[in-house]
């Protein structure tokens, strides 16, 4: 196998870091918890991207999930070019920003009411406040490893990169808004059972990933998302799910639909922007109609629902929107992740591959892996050197233990056949 160089990248980094801080400007692009310089990409098309020094890689993490459809797919191109070309923001209302909204609550009907924002943060953010606003509550419950973006309620125990930096719990968090967040281990109904019993009364939200993709993909187990719609029914709790990367990815109708739970609320992000900066929080219209300028809770945005963002989610969402795609995703994830599993297998290596539909991961452990402490148990050391020898052999998968990988339409079958070829010869090379 070829040894391929990162000069370029290393130049590029070494640039950065003289005006951005740590020369990225989102901690999961550092490849600090893997070593080596981050990468810097020239091009990308369809499951492939390009870096600075030339080399193609086939790539897994597909901006971290929002194209579910491929890079620089032609008919999000063209309605993102085409939209463009009559302006690119006025702080005015346009017509897409119904048509998506249509598109989102024919997709996931629990949405009635929604509202455009600009990242998952700030969707996650604004629920939380919202259901504080509804319900008069405080407090809101978590999972230990899930991530809900870095609104400080949310940066306790978190997952994603604030747990690949070994920052789970971020400074600057003040006292009363950590005291303001439960934390509950995922999977584990008793253990919410009692902080919803003990909390009576003052909690306000509870919030999820229905998948967790942000301590590596954990699947809900059988009847938690079930208790968790009852305990907060009974309590009168919001129970908000956190679909950022779930959405359109695990079913046409996201977790809630896979699974046939429904939420209050709903947060968005990802694939609803089709590759472009977009959010979005929706659900119960009597909640929804708490927010501005129907009601008391109060949320804006200069760029919200802007016409390129709006233009790139639909498109996305019609390229994505039927049930041969879906079935397709899910056949070659399945490959994928069987084939992985198989060749550790035979390397004699242990380790768990866990797999929802589109995303997947291979835990560096014997697993099994359900809750944030089993998927710690990974050897992060083992999981750098399978990283970096995957990179080295042209296959991008996400630069941590604790993140989901994706599968797009743009992966074809050689595709998967390629990486499961290079994987066996890595996996032999690690046991070595
Ligand atoms: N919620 C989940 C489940 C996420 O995975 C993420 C980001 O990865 C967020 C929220 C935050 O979204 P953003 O990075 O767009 O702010």
């Amino acid at each position: 196998m070829k040894e391929h160089r990162y000069d370029r990248s290393r130049e590029l980094h070494e640039q950065a870091i003289q005006s951005i801080v740590g020369g990225v400007n989102s901690p999961a692009r550092a490849f600090k918890s893997v070593g080596g310089d981050p990468l810097f990409v020239e091009s990308a098309k369809g499951c492939r991207v390009i870096d600075a020094d030339g080399n193609e890689y086939i790539d897994y993490i597909c901006s971290w999930g929002p194209l579910i459809a491929g890079h620089a797919n032609p008919r999000v191109l063209d309605a993102i070019n085409s939209t463009a070309a009559n302006g690119t923001s006025f702080g005015i209302s346009t017509e897409t920003e119904i048509r998506l909204a249509e598109k989102i609550r024919d997709m996931m009907p629990s949405i009635e009411r929604i509202r455009m924002v600009n990242s998952g943060t700030e969707a996650a953010m604004s629920a939380v406040r919202l259901a504080r606003g509804f319900t008069g509550k405080a407090k809101v419950v978590k999972f230990a490893g899930c991530y809900h973006g870095h609104g400080d309620s949310f940066l306790i125990k978190a997952g994603s990169a604030a747990l690949t930096h070994g920052v789970p719990d971020s400074a600057g968090v003040t006292p009363g808004a950590a005291g303001d967040t439960i934390v509950a281990p995922y999977n584990d109904i008793d253990a919410v059972r009692e902080i919803v019993e003990a909390g009576k009364g003052e909690i306000a939200a509870l919030i999820v990933e229905p998948v967790a993709g942000n301590m590596g993909t954990v699947a809900p187990a059988d009847g938690f998302l079930e208790g968790l719609r009852e305990l907060t029914t009974k309590y009168g709790i919001v129970l908000i799910f956190d679909e950022v990367i779930t959405g359109f990815r695990v079913s046409r109708g996201g977790a809630q639909e896979r699974f046939g739970i429904t939420p209050d609320l709903t947060v968005l992000g990802k694939i609803v922007g089709g590759g472009l900066p977009v959010g979005a929080y929706g659900g119960r219209e009597d909640i929804m109609d708490t927010l501005a300028p129907l009601g008391p809770v109060f949320q804006a945005g200069t760029l919200s629902g802007n016409p390129l963002a709006m233009a790139a989610g639909l498109a996305t969402l019609a390229e994505i929107d039927s049930p041969e795609t879906y079935a397709q995703l899910d056949r070659r994830a399945a490959k994928l992740s069987e084939e992985l599993y198989n060749a550790a297998d035979d390397a004699g290596m242990a380790v768990t591959v866990n797999r929802v539909a589109s995303m997947f991961t291979v835990f560096m452990t014997e697993g099994p892996v359900v809750d944030f402490a089993s998927a710690s148990a990974s050897d992060t050391d083992l999981f750098s050197r399978y990283f970096r020898t995957m990179l080295d052999h042209r296959i991008l998968m996400a630069p941590s233990q604790f993140e989901a990988q994706f599968v797009s339409t743009a992966h074809d079958d050689s595709d998967i056949d390629t990486t499961v070829k290079v994987a066996r010869d890595v996996f032999k090379s690690l046991k070595k």
